[in-house]
């Protein structure tokens, strides 16, 4: 499939691995928008939250139990944000489930 981020899991297109296991891959962003910006994506292809259903709501679930350990690994102790954008509306520019951390100054309540 010809899907960036699928590359990215599979090894084809080299990350900045934060945290790996058999189901998810966090990597930084390549355009930061905050000091401290990581993507958190399933390694199986889901294309946006409309994507999530009772049977692959599993990998989901198995990404925010991680996000506080990742967050805590990049030294987020005064705190972050959690963004998934979906769809043109929310400007999601990867049709790639994956779940925006960022953190490391404090943000505005735009995106970053
Ligand atoms: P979104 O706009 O929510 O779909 O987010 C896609 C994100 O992927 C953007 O923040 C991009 O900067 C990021 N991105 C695009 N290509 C790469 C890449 N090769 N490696 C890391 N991040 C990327
Ligand atoms: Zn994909």
């Amino acid at each position: 499939m010809d899907c960036l981020f699928c590359k990215i899991a599979a090894g084809e297109i080299p990350s900045k691995t934060v945290y790996e296991d058999a189901e998810i891959l966090a990597f930084y962003d390549i355009e930061p928008q905050a000091p401290v910006h990581v993507l958190v994506i399933p390694k199986e292809h889901i294309p946006s939250m409309d994507g999530v259903t009772p049977e692959n709501s599993d990998v989901v679930a198995h990404i925010f139990a991680k996000i506080p350990k990742i967050a805590a690994s990049l030294g987020l102790s005064g705190g972050y944000r959690v963004i998934s954008n979906c769809g043109a509306d929310a400007g999601q520019t990867v049709p790639h489930l994956h779940f925006h951390i960022l953190g490391g100054k404090p943000l505005s309540l735009t995106m970053a």
